[in-house]
């Protein structure tokens, strides 16, 4: 059992106290979106209640708290991810945005016809379309690392594919759909031995994994504040200090630029460069309570606890399988090394059907391709079932849901 005071670390989320369909609601689907501590709600509430104001250029007192209270989140993500500046972390919307940043600003300046860019069969869609797009227009070719049967990267096939002519590899640090977790650093360490630039997809990674970018020698890192216990609406672009400077802005507008005429416009430093408009300044300032949460927890606490859940429910389906017959719930993603991921199909039902089915029981789960279609082709599945755990949940949920699915065995769909 983990250390951990699971009871107390719920109590702080007000929205698991309630019932769903006449059951305790079982929130398992914390891979597209986790849910929020009070301390992220209240922070929220206070900024709109007692400090709303436009920031980095009033001169009253609302905008100097404001602004002082955005900048100290970002100060807080330069510790969580370890940058060696806060300027190196930009806010955006999230990990989409992040990404088509990187695309549309590097890409667009750096990348010719001919030069590669490395994907993998893994990748959420928002680390496939904008890396086509950006290959289309400049002829560049996109390159994918096949995966294997138990969703771990063919890593053979990763070195080979990598050339003179690689300009990037974009990998996702942790897969959504099968929860597999990459090794990094052997992947920036053979892309950089061919002076190519590493952008980590750290969606899932950012409240399951101990993330240090000066260690690992991470080139782009992109979060999403609402997988991590933060709002919607707020994610982080991490780029070295050199990359990002040499990147035009990104889009044009107030706070990104130094000087304006008709004529010519300079551009103003990073982070701001990357940040025209007015940003979404209350979640950016309580995003920094959920990395407070995160921290007084600890990541390591969080692994220990989340691994327990997974493996507590991958053994309860084992133990269904071994009564009722092996092929009646399949896994995907067997990976050794994994975040709390687990797709899965209960064989003769349509992921939907199991998806409402356990809806009726007060479980939430999410059903269908995860936004990974090319990986659902290659297992030849139209989706999956996948649970998903956060570290307020318990092994008691997890019982719950192994119940759900052995009652559902044999049972026709409706
Ligand atoms: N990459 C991965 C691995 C994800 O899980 C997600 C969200 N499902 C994204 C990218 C996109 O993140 P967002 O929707 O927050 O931009």
């Amino acid at each position: 059992m983990s250390d951990l005071n699971i009871q107390h670390i719920r109590s702080l989320f007000p929205i698991l106290h309630q019932e769903v369909n006449k059951h305790p609601l079982v929130y398992l689907d914390n891979a597209a979106t986790t849910q929020k501590p009070l301390s992220v709600i209240e922070a929220l509430q206070t900024y709109y209640q007692l400090d709303n104001a436009n920031i980095h250029r009033g001169a009253h007192t609302l905008a100097d708290r404001a602004t002082g209270m955005f900048e100290d989140t970002r100060k807080a993500v330069k510790q969580f991810i370890h940058a060696a500046e806060a300027e190196e972390c930009i806010f955006t919307k999230g990990v989409t945005e992040s990404i088509n940043l990187v695309a549309q600003t590097w890409g667009r300046k750096f990348l010719n016809a001919g030069d590669e860019i490395i994907i993998s069969y893994l990748e959420h869609h928002s680390n496939i379309v904008p890396w086509q797009m950006i290959c289309e227009e400049k002829g560049a070719v996109l390159k994918v690392i096949p995966v294997l049967p138990n969703g771990t990267l063919d890593m053979d096939a990763y070195h080979q594919l990598l050339s003179d002519r690689t300009k990037l590899v974009a990998c996702t640090w942790a897969s959504n759909a099968l929860g597999t977790i990459n090794p990094v650093k052997e992947i920036i360490e053979a892309a950089h031995a061919y002076h190519a630039f590493v952008l980590l997809d750290g969606a899932q990674a950012g409240s399951h994994l101990e993330i240090d970018v000066q260690a690992l020698d991470i080139d782009f890192l992109t979060l999403s504040s609402h997988k991590l216990y933060g709002p919607t609406g707020v994610g982080v672009l991490y780029g070295k200090r050199a990359l990002l400077e040499m990147m035009p802005p990104y889009q044009g507008g107030g706070e990104m630029i130094k000087e304006v005429s008709f004529e010519h416009t300079t551009y103003n430093e990073i982070p701001f460069k990357f940040e025209a408009g007015t940003p979404n300044i209350g979640d950016v300032i309580a995003f920094k309570q959920a990395i407070t949460f995160v921290n007084n927890i600890g990541k390591s606490n969080i692994i220990k606890h989340e691994n327990l859940l997974l493996q507590h429910f991958t053994s309860g389906i084992h133990k269904l399988n071994q009564t009722f017959g092996s092929e009646q719930i399949a896994l995907y993603g067997t990976a050794a090394d994994k975040v709390a991921v687990q797709s899965f199909i209960v064989k003769g039902k349509h992921p939907f059907d199991t998806g409402m089915m356990l809806d009726a029981r007060g479980i939430a789960v999410r059903t269908g391709h995860h936004c990974t279609q090319p990986l659902m082709r290659f297992f030849d599945i139209e989706g999956t079932v996948r649970a998903s755990f956060a570290i307020y949940n318990t092994l008691e949920e997890v019982d719950i849901l192994v119940e759900a699915i052995r009652n559902m065995i044999h049972k026709p769909a409706f």
